[in-house]
């Protein structure tokens, strides 16, 4: 069997062990006689998954019980549109602009012609930061980005507001403890940090989803889903095997806090041997603002030659998916929840080695 180390910013590495017990369970559940993904979502096989997930989520993430945990579709994306449709009241809505996500939220807002201000932004500096926001007490709600993909960003701290706080973190859910009291409505596609692609979760305090304008298709209310505990419909009932999968690993692994700490050490590694290869590498994010997730660099001057034979380098070593994304170019390592030290070291490794033979 061949494994790469994959640095994909999503859909990404998932453990060999939740592969392994999936593939395990594939054709056979449990003795069961046949797959999960063969069984019916009102079958009590089924339903046994699907609870099991949503309760080693709340223990592990410790959602309070006055939340919402719901498994829906349409990614990350449908959300951009979503919470708008559900959380605006005629007010304004309040965005940091760090990204490219962050502009799609905005812009589906704006297709719903809702009032929106942006209270901070950093395209000035190609987003290297997260910049300072004032969100006002007032506004129908707040959202930021928790993590910029693209960019390499990372928020280490929520800003305060009295108003409802929505946060996408889409891609470092389930990687450091969260403070649920600054938290009003959390979402995420799963194919990052926590599955396979095809579940979208989204954790919500239940009384802000309450009172929906009439207007609002019944799939498209978190309501709908609240109430039917993501069984109003079909849900994606193999996904959330899987996560169900991610969510046991992450407790074999010791729970989030203990997950957060090996994150923060493969982390060091990569920004160490950036910050100690005398300039030939150097980070997109501002040093305070860099990301656990996604590390983002280029190789001096923006050499974009050196930076594709660096990629062409690390793929001869099995190491896959380092090419930046266009708008920041060079290189991005994603180091989720789920890739090993192990992994970066070898990465670290090919970047000595590559760097003393163009240096
Ligand atoms: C990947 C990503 C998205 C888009 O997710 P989809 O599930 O593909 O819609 C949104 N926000 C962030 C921060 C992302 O990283």
């Amino acid at each position: 069997m061949k494994r790469v180390i994959n640095f994909n910013a999503g859909p990404s590495t998932l453990p060999l062990s939740v592969l392994e017990k999936a593939q395990r369970e594939l054709v056979d559940f449990r003795g069961h006689g046949l797959s999960i993904m063969e069984a019916s979502h009102r079958s009590k096989l089924y339903e046994d998954v699907h609870n099991g997930a949503i309760e080693k989520m709340r223990n592990l993430y410790t959602i309070p019980d006055d939340y919402a945990v719901l498994f829906l579709q349409g990614g990350a994306s449908m959300q951009f549109a979503m919470v708008p449709m559900n959380l605006y009241r005629g007010g304004v809505i309040e965005y940091a602009n760090t990204g490219a996500w962050s502009k799609k939220a905005i812009k589906e807002a704006q297709i719903q012609k809702c009032q929106v201000q942006i209270v901070a932004e950093s395209s000035e500096s190609n987003f290297d930061h997260i910049p300072d926001a004032h969100f006002s007490d007032t506004c129908d709600y707040a959202h930021i980005t928790s993590n910029n993909t693209i960019y390499g960003t990372q928020y280490k701290c929520f800003p305060e507001t009295k108003a409802p706080l929505v946060v996408d973190a889409s891609s470092d859910i389930f990687s450091y403890p969260v403070e649920w009291s600054k938290i009003d409505l959390m979402y995420a596609g799963a194919q990052k940090n926590a599955g396979p692609s095809g579940v979208t979760i989204v954790i919500v305090k239940k009384s802000l989803i309450e009172n929906v304008s009439e207007d609002v298709p019944t799939m498209l209310r978190y309501k709908t889903h609240a109430d039917a505990n993501s069984l109003y419909n079909t849900p994606p009932t193999f996904g959330i095997y899987m996560l169900s999968l991610m969510m046991e690993w992450l407790e074999e692994r010791g729970g989030i806090e203990a997950v957060a700490q090996y994150n923060e050490e493969k982390a060091a590694l990569l920004y160490d041997a950036i910050d100690n290869s005398d300039g030939f590498y150097t980070g997109h994010a501002r040093r305070q603002d860099r990301s656990l997730m996604n590390v983002t660099f280029n190789i001096r001057n923006k050499d974009a030659e050196l930076e594709a034979k660096l990629v062409a380098f690390c793929e001869e070593r099995d190491m896959i998916g380092l090419k930046g994304h266009r708008s920041v170019g060079g290189l991005r390592a994603s180091i989720y929840n789920a890739m090993t030290i192990e992994g970066v070291q070898k990465l670290v490794t090919a970047m000595e080695d590559f760097r003393k033979a163009h240096s």
